[in-house]
């Protein structure tokens, strides 16, 4: 992106705000329901915004209740009342389930109070219970304006001042039981906590050869059961939208019985707390102990986790999804017209949209309806695609097919690993080698990147020779940065001893480049006219067509998880602003994200430049900060933002600067953003999108059956959004 690029963007923001403008209007915020880490992000969002825009922004205490109660229940809130809040799971203003709100009666208490504050836009954060009552208050709001003005209570000037209530809704709920969005606020947390769980009981179940049988959160929703399953790479998982076939106890003894066979020292059990068969029984993990026990005999335990996965601190994901949301429900309060419906912000893909509300809990109840009446694949439909997905794939991941039902393709496919290790590698690999067997390929391992390749460090790779991959961290093939350009004889040698008729190559930038190579390659090497495909998995996220790669989430969360300690380092000492540089290469990605979800002062990259004045008007508003309550400051800054403008140059600039006001620290990240366990999202994302690429894979292999060679379209980069390779002219438009 050049200059002229982000000023117009830079502008055209600015001007989209100042034409919303939330001068003499007042938001009121709630949370109500459960509570979930993720809703203090969403909550100083709304406050921060509202305050940006120039509206009043108004705490309701206690969720409904409070707005019912009124008095001290309802506070207006201002910029330094939601600092410091980011990292605290809960909700700090207080969450209730609250009978009176059910009933007229308490609703119009609710509504003289609201309008005793000129509360006429509402920003409710819960589930779909909440969302539903205030939808029911949107919807009577003008009869009890009314009601209010002929009992005395309110004049007819206030009844016309404040006739519409805008309302919109943003989900917070570690279920992610909500039809209409991706994501709920709290669940990629929730996920963290029950792989941590997940990932402690791995190791001593492998020392005991135990079987663990885990239950998860989720009374009516199998989603985190789900993805823990997908995550962990669990031998069998109970989820209430798909229980299990008829003569399930024997099914999963077998299997079970299978994997011990295959010297695997542990099994997983997933059970979501809602499971029940197919006559709507409950499946409890007690009747599974009992089970394994009395068929199999094996040392079995029982974790349920319980609480646990609500408590904790956000994860990175939560933050910036319950921020963004947050944002975006300010900008929707703002345009609302009286005919506009109540509207719910939610998550698609990686944009957040907003949806009518009404239809989004209808949704929401049709797939009860659907599992009360027995239509489980009707309950999975409507759960949504990605739900459908997660569903498909972990079966195929879980479970091998007999060796002939498995239909051969005779070919020989290869997976590498390329550029720096990446979390969530490893799980794109046992995926890839998964899928690609279970359609009848012979699967290839390249170790130590290209370079290993042309050494001919290439070995068949099994089912059972992955298991257990999911959660580990780096890369077992061995990744190099190694270009493939100076070895590309040797490499083509390789392709022809071994017959290689597909290459799946997973990493970043080196890995996109090195695709590059080899496509242009192949008028002089026959052999590398086979399709050939690239998953991104760099923590830079820098690979050109893809929204994510695997590896920055975890990433993230450590640069965010460091941010917070580091700030909190702070608490006795105060007047101190950390400089803090993150990796990324050219890329911005993690110091801006890591800066939204630490709630960084300023964050430093390279595409959106800067020059003294900036830095200068940084500096000025630390001081200017340092004279509130909030005397600390965060600065992150991207390795490469600037030649000039480095890590120790901002570190002595602000050192001077802020002589007697503020001291200053610095911290360079380094190697602890590439280690580390995957996040639950990286496995996911990993498994996923390898999987996709496999199929891929496989489409081009059939339609090339017969073909002496493939023809060059054959390349891709498989992004979350399916984005063909881009062409070498828009290399050049990205620095590494
Ligand atoms: P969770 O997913 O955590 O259960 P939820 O928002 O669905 O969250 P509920 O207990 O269903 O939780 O609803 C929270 C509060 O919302 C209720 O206590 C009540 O005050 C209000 N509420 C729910 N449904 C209605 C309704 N139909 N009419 C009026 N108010 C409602």
């Amino acid at each position: 992106m050049d200059d002229d690029d982000v000023s117009a963007r830079k502008g055209s923001f600015r001007k989209f705000l100042e034409h919303l403008s939330g001068a003499g209007k007042a938001i009121g915020v709630l949370t109500s329901g459960g509570d979930a880490q993720g809703m203090n992000a969403a909550v100083r969002a709304v406050v921060r915004m509202g305050i940006y825009v120039g509206a009043k922004v108004y705490f309701i205490y206690e969720g409904y209740q409070g707005m019912v109660d009124g008095g001290s229940n309802i506070v207006e809130a201002n910029w330094e009342s939601v600092s410091s809040i980011l990292q605290v799971g809960g909700t700090i203003i207080g969450s209730a389930r609250c009978k009176a709100f059910r009933t007229r009666e308490g609703r119009l208490k609710a509504a003289g109070n609201l309008v005793q504050r000129g509360i006429t836009n509402l920003c409710v954060i819960g589930g779909d219970g909440s969302l539903t009552g205030a939808n029911i208050f949107r919807k009577e709001w003008s009869g009890l304006l009314k009601e209010l003005a002929e009992n005395g209570d309110i004049d007819r000037e206030e009844v016309q001042k404040h006739a519409y209530l805008n309302v919109v809704g943003m989900v917070g709920s570690i279920d992610n039981d909500f039809c209409g969005t991706d994501m709920t606020i709290g669940t990629d947390s929730a996920l963290h906590r029950i792989i941590e769980v997940v990932d402690a009981i791995m190791t001593t179940a492998q020392s005991h050869q135990r079987t663990f049988v885990l239950e998860v959160m989720g009374r009516h929703c199998g989603y985190l059961a789900l993805v823990s399953a997908l995550a962990c790479g669990a031998d069998w998982v109970f989820l209430p939208e798909s229980p299990p076939e008829e003569g399930w106890q024997e099914n999963m003894c077998v299997k079970l019985s299978e994997n011990r066979a295959r010297k695997k020292r542990l099994n997983i059990i997933i059970v979501a707390e809602g499971a029940i068969d197919t006559q709507n029984k409950p499946i409890t993990s007690e009747q599974i102990k009992e089970l394994v026990v009395t068929q199999l005999g094996y040392d079995t335990r029982v974790t349920i986790l319980g609480h646990v996965q609500r408590g904790g601190t956000p994860s990175a994901f939560d933050r910036i999804l319950a921020s963004r949301m947050g944002v975006e429900a300010v900008v929707a309060l703002l345009q609302a017209t009286p005919e506009t419906p109540a509207c719910v912000v939610s998550l698609s893909g990686n944009q957040a949209v907003r949806l009518p509300l009404v239809e989004c809990v209808q949704m929401t109840q049709d797939v009860q309806k659907a599992m009360d009446e027995r239509r489980f694949k009707d309950a999975v439909r409507l759960r949504g695609r990605s739900f459908e997905s997660n569903l498909n794939t972990y079966k195929r991941l879980a479970i091998k097919m007999p060796d002939d039902q498995i239909p051969k393709s005779n070919c020989n496919v290869a997976v590498i690993n390329v550029g720096a290790p990446a979390a969530g590698m490893n799980a794109a690999v046992r995926s890839a080698v998964r899928v690609g067997i279970s359609e009848g390929h012979k699967m290839f391992a390249i170790y130590d990147g290209f370079e290993g390749f042309a050494k001919g460090q290439i070995k068949e790779i099994g089912w059972a020779d992955v298991g257990g991959w999911t959660g580990q961290g780096g890369s077992i093939l061995g990744t190099k940065r190694t270009l493939p350009g100076k070895s590309l004889e040797a490499i083509a040698e390789q392709m022809r001893t071994h017959s290689i008729n597909a290459l799946l190559i997973i990493g970043g930038f080196e890995a996109y480049l090195g695709l590059l190579e080899l496509s242009a390659a192949r008028e002089k090497h026959e052999e590398l006219c086979v399709p050939m495909v690239m998953v991104p998995a760099t923590v830079s996220n820098n690979v050109p067509g893809s929204d994510f790669s695997i590896g920055a989430d975890t990433a993230l969360n450590t640069i965010t998880d460091t941010c917070d300690r580091i700030k909190q380092s702070a608490s006795g000492t105060k007047r101190r602003v950390f400089i803090i540089e993150t990796m990324g290469g050219y890329c911005g990605y993690l110091a801006n994200m890591g800066g939204l979800a630490a709630g960084a002062d300023a964050a430093y990259i390279f595409e959106e430049p800067f020059d003294i004045r900036d830095l200068q008007a940084n500096v000025e508003h630390l001081t200017e900060k340092m004279k509130t309550t909030i005397q600390r400051g965060l600065v992150l800054r991207n390795e490469s933002c600037s030649e000039h403008y480095t890590t120790d140059f901002i570190y002595h600039l602000y050192s001077e600067e802020g002589k007697g006001v503020f001291d200053c620290r610095k911290n360079v990240l380094g190697h602890m953003q590439q280690g580390g366990a995957p996040s639950p999202f990286d496995r996911n994302f990993g498994t996923k999108i390898s999987a996709r690429a496999m199929q891929w894979i496989s489409t081009k292999l059939k339609e090339a059956q017969g073909k002496a060679r493939v023809g060059l379209t054959a390349l891709r980069s498989v992004s979350d959004r399916g984005t063909p390779l881009l062409g070498s002219r828009a290399v050049t438009r990205y620095r590494k």
